[in-house]
């Protein structure tokens, strides 16, 4: 028998990881928004290697697609679910999110704190498994983010700040708040009164303003507090449905180094199910993905925002967007069986050291359109679209960076 040496990799976050402390739980709230963050990104690592993997979260895609195969048959699952498991055949190994002594971590992960990634083997991970957990972890530090699946799959669950319909109260006519918790911009007994400019007297019409938006944007409230009117800087829904997070690996274990052309060969290999339709999610691949570090895009006033402009939506603050673009995502519609579609952009200000801007695009013009719209950021367009200070001096052949040149380096 084997011994099953578990592997650490020392980690520091550069901002706060938003995944813990959900209603006072934070009992493995990280692994498993880590452990979904990590699966999404070794599925782009996968894809961009010239493998299949599937979307765990689509049912008629999912692995395992012949129910009638043993899980050690070939073609059972595909090489993304070997590691992380599926509907009969288990993930191989346990996660655990430690701090630097290897205890359990209570709190927040602050910015700034070093913490580790245990993983502890169940069965034997080939060394090929633990050369893509290696490679996820350090694509997520040079160009990407951990967050849970949500942020790539917006969930339906609306809410305000943190706060749900569970914790407001219509009954008088006003929306009052009634439960508040600690650290939180709203607070109890606020009575609100506009969102976003809009005034809101029932729970139904802060749930229609809301809903389909995305968690984590910024929100602008106006409240009734202890007898005065005061505007508060807050956000849509709840932030454990963004969880973003940046983050560096500080150490890596022994034996996660791999050449390309074992890797290459190790994903393509024919033991693996490949015979599923991946039209819908094959952009969520590293030869789709492109990376700027050290810019970011936002809003910059209320008719301005660089980010809008970026994914195809109309500038201007409350501006409704019908037609959301492929780039935009799409916001979820019940009523019309419409899923939620994630956004492909995605930016990051804050550390400053950190900052970058990252997306997907859906075929190789992509990568070229993209370009176009960050050098109008740059110049403006001489229609009314001034520069962006951000993207002063940007300079597409240095710093736009394709998934490509990221695997390069990734292995160099
Ligand atoms: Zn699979």
């Amino acid at each position: 028998m084997v011994k099953l040496m578990e592997k650490i990799w020392k980690i520091s976050s550069l901002t706060p990881l938003q995944t813990g402390g959900v209603n006072g739980r934070t009992d493995r709230v990280y692994e498993t928004g880590i452990m979904g963050s990590l699966r999404w990104w070794y599925e782009v690592l996968v894809r961009g290697l010239g493998g299949k993997a599937c979307d765990p979260t689509a049912k008629e895609v999912r692995c395992p697609q012949d129910s009638s195969k043993k899980p050690t048959d070939p073609g059972h699952h595909c090489v993304v679910c070997e590691l992380f498991g599926c509907t009969g055949w288990a993930r191989k190994f346990r996660l655990m999110v430690v701090d630097e002594n290897g205890g359990v971590i209570q709190d927040q992960i602050r910015a700034g704190q070093i913490f580790a990634l245990k993983f502890i083997p169940l069965r034997q991970i080939r060394p090929e498994e633990w050369c893509l957990l290696d490679l996820t972890l350090r694509l997520i530090d040079k160009c990407g983010a951990i967050g849970g699946k949500t942020v790539f799959k917006p969930s339906e669950e609306w809410g305000i700040a943190d706060l749900g319909a569970e914790d407001l109260d219509d009954s008088s006519g006003q929306v009052i708040v009634h439960h508040a918790r600690r650290g939180l911009p709203l607070q109890g007994n606020d009575v609100i009164l506009e969102i976003e400019g809009t005034q809101v007297a029932s729970l139904t019409e802060v749930e229609t303003l809301l809903r389909g938006r995305r968690h984590g944007d910024p929100l602008t409230i106006m409240v009734q507090r202890r007898g005065s009117q005061t505007q508060i800087d807050a956000w849509v829904g709840k932030r454990h449905h963004q969880d973003f997070g940046l983050i560096a690996v500080e150490a890596r274990p022994q034996g996660v180094e791999c050449t390309r052309e074992q890797i290459e060969a190790y994903v393509k290999d024919d033991r693996w199910c490949k015979g599923f339709d991946n039209s819908a999610f094959s952009w969520a691949s590293l030869q789709h993905f492109w990376c700027v570090k050290r810019r970011y895009l936002a809003r910059q006033d209320a008719d301005t925002s660089s980010f809008n402009f970026v994914i195809g939506r109309p500038e201007p603050k409350n501006q409704s967007s019908q037609g959301d673009s492929w780039l935009a995502g799409r916001r979820p519609n019940r009523q019309r069986n419409i899923d939620p579609e994630s956004k492909k952009v995605f930016s990051f200000k804050e550390p400053e050291n950190a900052r970058r801007t990252f997306g997907f695009v859906q075929n190789q013009d992509g990568f070229q359109e993209i370009m176009e719209r960050l050098k109008v950021l740059r110049d403006g367009n001489g229609n009314g679209r001034k520069p962006d200070p951000g993207w002063k001096d940007f300079d597409p052949e240095k710093e736009f960076i394709k998934g490509e040149q990221i695997l390069e380096r990734l292995f160099s």
